[in-house]
């Protein structure tokens, strides 16, 4: 139904305003959105209307309802089984990308195939990083609209500059699922910069400082003409607010002679004390001395002290900072003006150490918490006509090109290129005759695509026999102004053609996106339920068949006992496919998997062993 409001002031219906384009900073700790009310964006604010933070944490009660923000937070304490933080982590990865970041992660993520985008299982339940920011999407939509009284479909999205093509795809997927249309994805110090206004009148470049909660970027921009173009960009994805609450609660420990230890095994004590550890950071920001006791434990610092413990932190940011000129092949003179962004910033001393680095005052007369998002909802307004033009460059973090002969990465796209930006490369059939042409896409640096991150492949087909040599390919890479890419191949022999958008293979399949649109249309419930149950059929059917084939061809490496497990998960795993519950199919996979994977590893190394022993090297 829609609403009508009423101007009481002119005494007319006012126009509804169905068309604002919101602003949206999705970040790691806290996400917020804005927009533009008569030429000034705003933050949006709680029904309590105090905070426009919202913390990005995702919760799932019993009965299955999903809570997001302060709430969520709260049960990160009482519920941590089934309370998803710190997501943005995740996005567009595999489990290989995050092997050696589990620990980090209270929550359990999901290996059944190493190569393909991560799930995360909350209680028996299984979902994609996509799904989970969908959700903080949505409660940011939901919000908005109440306070507009109308319903938004289109945003920008901000992520941060370093993020690739999978990751920018992915957030814009979780949109799209949130039930918005992503106009743009914007790059943070870009937004960032947007919001003081720097730049639309005069050439300068800049750096932006962002210190959030778990992460530190440092980006370099040349704003020309209203274009903004990303020079470098360095940080630490382990390093903000957070560490600094750890060496508070370390200096107490300390003080108390408790060992830091006992944390680990008494969690409320811990939880606690991080957030009696937040409250003194925040206070020192204020005044010179914190004081408070919990369970009998003496918790003061003052700000001397708080300073001395965070002092080599805020020190390994510089030498960040230092690195990021050095790439944009800059000293510090060349910098005009640097924007400080993130809750972090708030910190005297941070503020101090980067001015002092800099030679310059910092920019933070804006809410460093806020600065990111009302630069999203410029951009939006701008898109939407009501403002003049402002051009968005960024510029491609790694290079991008296809495997030729041998398995050799041929880049068509160096990295740091501007985008939008379009080039191409002709190639050639390898034997005689050949009709088929497969196209693999990778991104990184190395000489070989196998160090390469895959992002898709395809083939053109319909090649007219030829001897060798002598069709012309002509391979074109288009990245769009989102970061984007499109892959099309022509033999221009022929004429035939073959195009993908890339759609990664760490990023999500056609057929998962669709299940996953299904899901957030509610009435479509039990045609989702069937599909993905037959999907996790499909999955268990060829696991089941892989399971066989590995006992049977390498029983004599494995105990009876290791054949007898790998069996009876295998015959478990063949029940549970028959009844009619995807997550307890999926659990069993995961379990067949977990048992059969260090043993795959064994069988892998003896059967390499034995053929070195009989060919003789
Ligand atoms: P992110 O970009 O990672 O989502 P934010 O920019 O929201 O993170 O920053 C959150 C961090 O800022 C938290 O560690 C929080 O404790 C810290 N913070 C917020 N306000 C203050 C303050 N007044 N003084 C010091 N730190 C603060
Ligand atoms: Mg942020």
């Amino acid at each position: 139904m829609a609403r009508i409001s009423i101007d009481l002031k002119a005494g007319k219906i006012a126009k509804p305003h169905t068309d604002t384009i919101i602003g949206i900073d999705l970040g790691t700790t806290n996400s917020l959105v804005a927009y533009v009310a008569e030429g000034k964006p705003v933050a949006v604010k709680d029904k309590k209307n105090k905070h426009t933070l919202v913390p990005s944490i995702v919760h799932f009660t019993q009965s299955g309802e999903v809570i997001v923000g302060d709430e969520a937070r709260e049960r990160l304490v009482t519920d941590p089984e089934h309370t998803v933080y710190s997501v943005k982590r995740l996005m567009g990865k595999s489990y290989n990308d995050l092997r050696d970041l589990r620990q980090f992660f209270g929550y359990q993520i999901i290996d059944d195939d190493a190569d393909s985008l991560v799930k995360i299982r909350v209680g028996d339940k299984f979902f994609t990083p996509i799904e989970l920011s969908a959700e903080i999407l949505r409660a940011l939509k939901t919000r908005v609209e109440e306070a507009l009284g109308n319903p938004v479909s289109k945003a920008v999205i901000t992520v941060p500059a370093y993020f690739n093509d999978a990751q920018r795809q992915a957030t814009r997927d979780a949109g799209r699922l949130a039930g918005l249309d992503v106009l743009r994805i914007i790059n943070e110090p870009t937004a960032a910069s947007l919001a003081y206004g720097l730049g639309l009148a005069d050439a300068q470049t800049i750096a932006v400082y962002d210190l959030g909660g778990g992460t530190f970027d440092i980006s370099v921009l040349q704003i020309q003409d209203g274009i903004f173009e990303v020079l470098s960009t360095n940080g630490d994805t382990f390093l903000g607010g957070d560490d600094f609450d750890r060496a508070i609660i370390n200096f107490w420990m300390g003080n108390n002679r408790l060992d830091p230890q006992t944390l680990q095994t008494d969690k409320p004590l811990h939880q606690q004390l991080r957030l009696l550890a937040e409250k003194a950071k925040k206070a020192l920001t204020i005044n010179e001395l914190f004081s408070e006791k919990i369970n009998g434990l003496d918790c003061g610092i003052s700000r001397n002290d708080f300073e001395a413990l965070i002092a080599p932190l805020v020190e390994k940011t510089i030498t960040c900072c230092q690195t990021a000129l050095k790439d944009a092949k800059l000293g510090i003179s060349d910098i005009l003006h640097v924007v400080m962004v993130g809750g972090s910033t708030r910190v005297p001393l941070v503020k101090k150490l980067v001015a002092g680095f800099f030679k310059k005052e910092v920019y933070d007369s804006l809410d460093p918490d806020e600065v990111v998002a009302l630069g999203a909802a410029i951009q939006a307004d701008v898109l939407a006509g009501n403002q003049q033009d402002v051009l968005l460059l960024d510029i491609t973090p790694l290079s991008l090109g296809i495997e030729t002969m041998g398995g050799l990465m041929d880049v068509i796209i160096p990295r740091n290129s501007k985008v939008p930006m379009k080039a191409g490369r002709q190639y050639t059939t390898s034997i005689d005759g050949q009709k088929n042409l497969k196209i693999a896409v990778f991104q990184g640096e190395r000489d070989l695509v196998e160090h390469n991150r895959k992002l898709g492949e395809f083939i053109l087909q319909g090649i007219p026999p030829m001897p060798a040599g002598l069709p012309k390919i002509e391979v074109h890479f288009i990245i769009n102004a989102d970061g984007i890419l499109k892959v099309k191949a022509k033999e221009l022999r022929s004429g035939t053609e073959q195009a993908i958008d890339i759609r990664p293979t760490y990023g999500i399949s056609g057929e998962d996106m669709a299940r996953m649109l299904l899901d957030s249309i509610q009435n479509a419930q039990t045609d989702m339920k069937t599909r993905a149950l037959l999907d996790a059929r499909n999955e268990a059917r060829h696991i089941i068949l892989s399971a066989e084939k590995f006992v049977a061809q390498n029983r004599k490496f494995f105990s009876e006992t290791e054949i007898a497990t790998t069996v009876s998960l295998t015959n478990s795993l063949k029940k549970v496919a028959e009844v009619s519950d995807k997550d307890l199919i999926n659990k069993a996979i995961q379990e067949l998997n977990e048992f059969t994977n260090p043993l795959a590893h064994r069988a892998m190394d003896k059967t390499i062993l034995e053929a070195m022993k009989g060919k003789k090297v």
